[in-house]
């Protein structure tokens, strides 16, 4: 029994009355009920100027709550309790900040923790002096807990209050979700923006969100970038809130007078069922939510068992690479590309290998994805380019005949001032004329900072390196995107060339394609021939140039220098 906490009435008033800070009772609609003598003093007016006339928030700074007002929930929406810092006006015009805590009042009739039915509801407030507590343990807990981008609780706030969570929960048996929301590249919105409308995006995303939320949750800004909220429901409505927020997220904000559209990616975990403890949730959350960004992000996760497992082998594969590098496990194989006319090598394309001492030989398509999410893309992307470059050299040394080679380039060495540079003193360290290279892009390109990327193709046209579009067909393929890349080639992507001698719209279309890529004065690529028919098929067809396993696999840079050497030469 809890006797000792609830004093008589008597005692009570007493003890509001003597309490050293302010405090106040007030309705559900603000106005005040009760005052100490403390907030009296605090902010000049008598009690009888303010009870049953003015509201609390009549006594902050009205320019200040205007630029602040989301975030001051409405009293029926406060759960727990509301903590903020604002700066109130007091009577004789002065002001001084204060943090204000508001909670509802439950009577202690309620023991149970519900206000009684049928009473009107009141909240208790407690306003504490900030500039004579500056550096009071109070502010200091206040900057503690809090972010100073977003004014939000921070991480440290946000895993005590998902500690309290759990423990109230494991009580009495409900569930809950952990939600994490991550806007999508941030770090290149950073780049083209600047810190200061970075930051203001996440000011603006912050608010968003909290207008959105469910009454008694918390909402909080977590390790800089990603927002955590806690919401009552463990079941689909988690995903029906995400799905809303995504859409919330996406309307555009206005940055000083540019309209800007991000997106964001969301996590979602449930209490208990994907974990009992915060670390765990929030590990878990972090999984979810590397999935929803993992595409092209704009998308919602739940955690499940199997997203933890591939997690743990993408985890696996990049520590792996990460030794790879160091170790130089990787290689490059060339891929003759072939003139259908009249059967000589156009190009040879290089391509990644990773010969892994015990697990053999790992696959590209497995294994630069994962370069890409790991930000080692660029690092491997400048040894290919460097590699390439020296055995071009080398080849045309020892042969007197180069034909140009390609090299795979991703989208993301695009986003860095720096891949022309790369590419300039590649060549120059290699003594190779640029007309012997060319870069094999993808649409991917296009879809980040567009006018860095224009920018880096113009100059490397001028240069004189070759740029070919890959993989055509397989993206969005829209032929504003052959107008607006500076190209020579399109290569068209194996999945038509599979299709074309089954399917008589695939041969329609592969045709149409070649047509107009001729009438953009595009050389024409077929990839992924690997029989006869196919190579006659696309002959017939107009194509220029063929690629696959009928002309030649991958081969070693031995291996083409033979293919490479004139007939009779040793
Ligand atoms: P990609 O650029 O489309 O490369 C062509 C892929 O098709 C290569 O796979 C090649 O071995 C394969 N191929 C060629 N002819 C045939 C054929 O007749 N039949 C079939 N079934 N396949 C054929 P690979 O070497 O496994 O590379 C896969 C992908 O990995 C490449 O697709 C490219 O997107 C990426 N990649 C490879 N090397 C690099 C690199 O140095 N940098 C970057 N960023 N990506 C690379
Ligand atoms: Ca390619
Ligand atoms: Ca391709």
């Amino acid at each position: 029994m809890q006797h000792h906490l609830y004093a008589d009435a008597h005692t009570r008033d007493a003890a509001l009355a003597s309490a050293p800070y302010g405090m106040f009772i007030c309705t559900a609609d603000g106005t005040f009920d009760a005052v100490n003598a403390a907030f009296e003093k605090l902010t000049g007016f008598a009690a009888d100027e303010l009870l049953g006339t003015r509201s609390f928030e009549s006594l902050l700074d009205p320019a200040e709550l205007a630029k602040r007002r989301a975030e001051l929930p409405p009293l029926a929406a406060i759960g727990a309790r509301y903590e903020g810092e604002w700066t109130s006006v007091r009577r004789n015009g002065t002001t001084i900040r204060v943090v204000l805590a508001l909670a509802p009042l439950v009577t202690d009739s309620a023991q149970t923790g519900t206000v009684l039915v049928g009473e009107p509801a009141r909240y208790v407030g407690i306003v504490i002096d900030m500039t004579r507590y500056a550096l009071s343990e109070a502010r200091l807990w206040y900057v503690a807990h809090h972010d100073g981008v977003t004014r939000l609780p921070n991480q440290t706030l946000f895993t005590e209050r998902l500690d309290m969570m759990i423990e109230r929960c494991a009580r009495n048996g409900n569930g809950f979700s952990v939600v994490i929301a991550e806007l999508d590249h941030l770090r290149k919105l950073r780049d083209a923006l600047g810190l200061h409308a970075a930051e203001l995006v996440l000011q603006i995303v912050g608010e968003r969100l909290r207008g959105l939320f469910p009454n008694d949750g918390t909402i909080a800004s977590i390790s800089g970038t990603q927002f955590a909220l806690l919401i009552n429901e463990s079941g689909a409505a988690a995903e029906t809130f995400a799905t809303e927020a995504l859409g919330r997220i996406a309307e555009s904000i206005d940055c000083g007078g540019t309209a800007l559209n991000i997106t964001a990616s969301i996590g979602i975990v449930a209490y208990p069922a994907d974990g009992a403890d915060a670390p765990t949730l929030m590990r878990r959350a972090g999984v979810a939510l590397s999935a929803a960004s993992a595409v092209h992000g704009n998308a919602v996760r739940r955690f499940s068992t199997a997203l933890e497992g591939q997690a743990a082998r993408r985890f696996e594969l990049e520590r792996m690479l990460r030794e790879a590098l160091e170790r130089q496990q990787l290689h490059l194989v060339y891929q003759p590309q072939v003139t259908l006319s009249n059967g000589r090598i156009a190009q040879v394309e290089t391509l990644l290998r990773w010969n892994h001492p015990q697990r053999g030989l790992i696959s590209p398509v497995e294994f630069v994805p994962v370069a890409e999410e790991a930000g080692l893309i660029e690092t491997i992307g400048e040894w290919v380019i460097r590699t390439a470059c020296r055995d071009a050299g080398k080849l045309l040394r020892l042969t007197g005949n180069l034909p140009r080679v390609a090299v795979n380039v991703s989208p993301q060495q695009f986003q860095r001032q720096n891949l022309f540079e790369t590419i300039r003193s590649a060549l120059e360290d290699a003594a190779l004329d640029p007309s012997y290279l060319e870069v094999e892009i993808t649409e991917g390109v296009l879809l980040g900072d567009t006018e860095l990327a224009l920018q880096t193709l113009h100059s490397l046209r001028e240069l004189g390196v070759e740029v070919a579009l890959d993989d055509f067909g397989t993206g969005y393929s829209s032929l504003a995107y052959l107008t607006r890349f500076p190209l020579n080639r399109l290569k068209i992507d194996r999945s038509f060339v599979m299709r074309m001698n089954t399917d008589p719209q695939c041969e329609a279309l592969v045709g149409a394609i070649i047509a107009m890529a001729h009438a953009l004065k595009l050389r024409v690529t077929a990839e992924g021939v690997e029989t006869a028919e196919q190579a006659a098929q696309l002959e017939a067809l107009g194509c220029d140039e063929a690629q696959g396993f009928w002309f030649s696999r991958p081969i070693t840079v031995a291996a083409l220098c033979n293919l490479l050497k004139p007939l009779g030469a040793v």
